[in-house]
C-alpha cells in the first residue's frame, strides 16, 4: 500500500540524510510506481489491477535501468551511477513490497503469472477499507510508526529549516 511505500521512503530518506539529493531520489523511487493509481482510480474501468501496468513491471524498470546505465557509460557520466543505484533499490523495494499483496508480474514478458504471497479479497466494499482491515496491513504498521518517528524527530531537530547540506549527488 501507498502508506507502507511512503514509510520505507521516509525511513530511507532519514538514513541518507547526509546526502539530500540521494535521499530525495530514494524517496521518489519508493513511491513512483504508485503514481499509476491516478490513472487506475479516475481514468480506467478498474477491471485490472494497477499492478499489471507498466509502472509495476520489473521488466520495464530493468530495461530503463540498463538504458540509463549504458547512456551514462557512453557519456562518461560516472556521477549518474549512485543516483541510479539508489533509484533502482527504491523501485526494487517497492515491487518486493507489492508482491506480498496484490502481486507483481516478475516473469513478464515470459509469463503472465502474477506472483502474490497473500490475496486480499475486496469484501468490504472499497479496496482501501479491505486492505486496511486485512491482517497483512499489520506488516506495514511498524514501518509507518518508524517513519513517523524518524520524520518527526528530524523535523523537530532541525527546527523545520532546510537541510544545510544542500543538494549533492556525490
Ligand atoms: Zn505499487
Amino acid at each position: 500500500m501507498v502508506a507502507g511505500h511512503l514509510a520505507v521512503g521516509l525511513i530511507g530518506h532519514d538514513r541518507m540524510k547526509e546526502n539530500w539529493g540521494l535521499a530525495n531520489v530514494f524517496l521518489l523511487g519508493s513511491i513512483l510506481p504508485d503514481f499509476d493509481m491516478a490513472w487506475w482510480l479516475w481514468l480506467s474501468d478498474r477491471q485490472v489491477s494497477h499492478h499489471t501496468y507498466w509502472t509495476h513491471l520489473p521488466a520495464f524498470w530493468l530495461t530503463l535501468f540498463a538504458i540509463a546505465l549504458a547512456f551514462g557509460a557512453c557519456a562518461g557520466l560516472k556521477s549518474m551511477l549512485r543516483p541510479l543505484l539508489v533509484f533502482g533499490a527504491a523501485i526494487l523495494a517497492h515491487l518486493i513490497m507489492d508482491t506480498h499483496v496484490g502481486g507483481i508480474l516478475w516473469a513478464y514478458p515470459f509469463s503472465d503469472h502474477k506472483f502474490c504471497l497473500f490475496a486480499v479479497p475486496n469484501d468490504n466494499g472499497h479496496f482501501l477499507v479491505s486492505a486496511i482491515l486485512h491482517w497483512t496491513f499489520l506488516i506495514e504498521v511498524p514501518l509507518i510508526l518508524i517513519a513517523a518517528y524518524v520524520t518527526l524527530r528530524r523535523l523537530f531537530s532541525i527546527g523545520f529549516r532546510r537541510n544545510s547540506i544542500g543538494y549533492n549527488f556525490q
